[in-house]
């Protein structure tokens, strides 16, 4: 029997299947979604008012994120959901997504590439 060990091969790095969009105008500030996500992705933006006068929810750790849909579930004003990521990449692209929408990833990596 062999004593060499196998050398371990690293796994490329998986890419989430959807991206987290938020309708930040449409939050209003309930922390359902920051308390139940399983993976602290979410927290309120207590920078920023949204016009209802709500601090709506951002994301602290999108890498965290594991696409479980509990936030999309349990928000009872539809202003969090996952999208398919061309669709979503297509829209954010084109500047044609609607006012106080956010997707984190995108915007962190925008952030990483300057
Ligand atoms: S999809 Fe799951 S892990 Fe991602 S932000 Fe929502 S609750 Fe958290
Ligand atoms: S559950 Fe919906 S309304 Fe409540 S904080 Fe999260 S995104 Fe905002």
């Amino acid at each position: 029997m062999s004593s060499v060990r196998k050398p371990i091969t690293p796994k490329p790095p998986r890419q989430r299947e959807k991206v987290l969009v938020i309708l930040q105008e449409q939050c209003k500030q309930c922390g359902l979604c920051v308390e139940f996500c399983p993976k602290n992705v979410l927290c309120l933006d207590m920078t920023k008012y949204n016009r209802k006068g709500y601090h709506p929810v951002d994301a602290c750790d999108i890498e965290a994120c594991v696409n479980c849909e509990f936030c999309e579930r349990i928000c009872p004003d539809m202003a969090i959901f996952l999208a398919d990521r061309d669709e979503a990449r297509e829209a954010y692209e084109k500047g044609a997504l609607e006012e106080g929408t956010i997707i984190p990833e995108f915007e962190a990596e925008k952030k990483e590439a300057k």
